[in-house]
């Protein structure tokens, strides 16, 4: 493997040294195909989507349960 071969990452499209790229035993060059900043950030969206899911469905349950027992959302957030 030439190190000083530029490889351009699919995700942000920048050529970057093969270094910059984690190892992936499955993939036919060896490498992943998006580079280590970019897998980084995706690993941050998903952690955020989530956290974003998890608060989604804690208001959706408060809705629920607020329309079953005829208050109001605010009633249950202060409980919870
Ligand atoms: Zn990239």
């Amino acid at each position: 493997m030439d190190l000083q071969t530029l490889k351009i990452c699919t995700k942000c499209k920048v050529p970057k040294p093969y270094y910059d790229f984690n190892k992936d035993k499955y993939a036919r060059e060896g490498y992943y195909p998006s580079c280590r900043s970019c897998n980084a950030h995706r690993r941050l969206n998903i952690h955020k989507k989530a956290a974003y899911d998890k608060e989604y469905r804690k208001t959706l349950g408060w809705k629920k349960a607020a329309n079953q027992y005829k208050v109001s959302v605010e009633f249950f957030a202060e409980f919870i």
